[in-house]
């Protein structure tokens, strides 16, 4: 196999300051002891040791090299938990897990400390509240009334508001509700306040029958979940109108289509999927993890301009290299729970994805928002899962497939390693590390100031645009300094055409493109795709709906929109300028 070449990757100024703020190793008097370069060697080191129980001291070595270039190549990066806990005591490597929430006080309690013992690791946790009974219902114990989940839901908030992840940051959930729960318009409205349940996103679990009842002004039963009785009936249209006005309001609930993940289960005799992680790009069996890796695109982009195209043969190439990565994770990680070491044993799931789409878009000279964009998209999703796909094939004749796999499966007849192979996660931090845009989203702003690190103000100008401008013979300085106070380069006179385009914001990408984007990627992707549909602040809650039915009609799994402004002290801000 052929070597990647390594060009160092350059790490910014941001880069520099979130790696020292919470990835890099610190001694026992908290002074940094690691370089940038001696964190990649660390995690190569200790991932590629899973080699040595399959190929002994030669291959582990082997692949340690490859490994460590992948990363200080900027090639690829694997999710913040293996960055961080690689190679040190603490050993949890995965970003994401999902845990069961059962109808008793054991049950609920028991999952409360065991999210405690992931989250301090530094994994996120998902989890589905559908199987709480309603508030008001019978406690027999007791003779009481029950809280209900959005009650309950609360206790998790605040023991996450509590850990700390090893001082880093803090913890991120998922809680899950299903449409036909007795308690959907209260799960729906409950962050609303703006204090309520601010580690949680929301994800209300829809059925196609639902949506379909939506579009044609049925009512749907309500059903209780201990019995299984219909207890109620509610508008279907009403409903979804309440989730849409919801999300205008406050970006929370996004929603979950249960038959979509159903369909892509790949192993429906396990149970059925009722969750995902917090960023909803994995659906999760109860006790399941998934480990992240992210190839960056904007690095495998040979040629400029209009000359520019996709490096296919890297990208497949590095693809399999990061799916051999991933599956060793699985090997070394340390699980904080039992249950949890067993789930990940049984399905081996992992999520190779990409970040750099809009920063590979704007090098190949191809506006974000253009049927071209989505065309490629699509190109590199099916390189992506292919490339995946043949890997994991290649590691089940080298160490044998998941345990849970069987011939004829959903899988098919070839052996496969990995139950799942591919997700797109949001890389918030880790495009920051990369330089690169984050995930498969366009650039937010091309300057813009981010709130990070506990409320430090960073500002950012876009590198790629102050040289497209130089190139247009636009004085970038100037032209920089516009778009700061405006926020974007639409709103400033005088620009041309083809910067102008090529330079689209995420704002100005309307929401149908996003969800073409979004759509194009999820084809191929078997895991979900992390995505946010962005609307500017004149949208309305029925603007909202209309995303949330068009993301039903083209087969997504999950869907979650943003208006701009409906949140306090949001992560990225627009515009520099006061
Ligand atoms: P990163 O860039 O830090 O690797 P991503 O933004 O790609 O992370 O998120 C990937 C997944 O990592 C999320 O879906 C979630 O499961 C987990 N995650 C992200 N941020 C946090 C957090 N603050 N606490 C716990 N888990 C998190």
């Amino acid at each position: 196999m052929e070597e990647v070449p390594v060009k160092p990757l350059h790490i910014s100024e941001n880069a520099r300051r979130v790696l020292e703020a919470r990835y890099l190793r610190r001694d026992a008097r908290g002074r940094i002891a690691e370089s940038p370069e001696d964190l990649f060697a660390r995690v190569a080191r200790a991932v590629a040791g899973a080699e040595l129980r399959f190929g002994g001291p030669g291959a582990a070595a082997r692949w340690e090299g490859r490994f460590r270039r992948l990363m200080t190549g900027g090639y690829f990066l694997p999710n913040s938990p293996t960055l961080m806990n690689a190679g040190t005591a603490l050993g949890q490597l995965s970003a994401c897990f999902v845990l069961p929430v059962p109808d008793t006080m054991e049950g609920i309690f028991g999952a409360v400390r065991d999210m405690a013992l992931v989250q301090r690791t530094g994994g996120g946790t998902g989890f589905s509240f559908s199987r709480l009974r309603p508030a008001g219902d019978l406690v027999a114990s007791t003779g009481g009334a029950a809280s209900g989940p959005v009650s309950f839901m609360k206790i998790f908030d605040c023991a996450t508001e509590n850990i700390r992840q090893g001082g880093k940051r803090r913890g991120a959930n998922m809680g899950v509700l299903r449409v036909d729960h007795p308690d959907v318009l209260a799960f729906v409205r409950a962050k609303l306040d703006g204090v309520s349940l601010q580690n949680f996103n929301l994800s209300v679990g829809v059925t196609d029958a639902f949506m379909e009842a939506a579009a044609a002004g049925r009512t749907y039963p309500l059903v209780h979940p201990r019995t299984g009785e219909r207890v109620g009936r509610l508008d279907a249209a009403e409903v979804l109108a309440a989730m849409a006005e919801a999300a205008w309001a406050c970006g929370d609930p996004g929603l979950l289509f249960l038959d979509a993940v159903a369909r892509a289960n790949p192993v429906p005799e396990l149970g059925p999927i009722e969750a995902t992680n917090p960023c909803g790009e994995v659906p999760l069996l109860p006790y399941e993890s998934c480990n992240l890796g992210s190839l960056n695109l904007a690095r495998l982009v040979r040629g400029d301009g209009t000359g520019a195209r996709l490096d296919r043969r890297r990208l497949r190439r590095l693809a399999a290299e990061a799916v051999r990565f991933l599956d060793d994770v699985i090997e070394v990680c340390r699980y904080p729970l039992q249950p949890l070491a067993e789930a990940a044993a049984a399905t081996r799931k992992i999520g190779l994805g990409v970040m750099g789409f809009a920063e590979m878009l704007v090098r190949m000279g191809i506006s974000y928002d253009s049927d071209e964009a989505v065309a490629v998209a699509g190109d590199v999703a099916r390189e992506l899962a292919e490339a995946a796909l043949a890997a994991s094939r290649e590691l089940a004749r080298e160490r044998g497939p998941y345990p849970a796999w069987r011939r004829g499966g959903p899988a098919g007849d070839v052996p496969v390693r990995n139950a799942t192979r591919t997700a797109i996660a949001p890389t918030g931090t880790l495009g920051i590390i990369a330089g690169t845009s984050a995930g498969i989203e366009p650039f937010f702003a091309l300057a813009y100031r981010r709130r990070a690190l506990d409320g430090e103000i960073l500002t950012e100008v876009n590198p790629l645009f102050e040289a497209a401008a130089r190139a247009h013979g636009l004085d970038p300085r100037r032209l920089v300094e516009d778009v700061r106070r405006r926020g974007r380069l639409s709103a400033v006179p005088d620009v041309p055409e083809t910067l102008r385009s090529r330079f689209v914001t995420a704002l100005e990408v309307p929401p149908e493109r996003h969800l073409a984007v979004q759509a194009a990627f999820q084809r191929h992707v078997d895991n979900s795709v992390s995505k946010t549909v962005n609307l500017p602040p004149a949208a309305t809650p029925a603007d909202v709906a209309a995303v949330f039915r068009r993301a039903w009609e083209l087969g997504l799994k999950g869907i979650t929109v943003y208006r701009y402004g409906s949140k306090a002290g949001q992560v990225l801000e627009l515009g520099a300028g006061d």
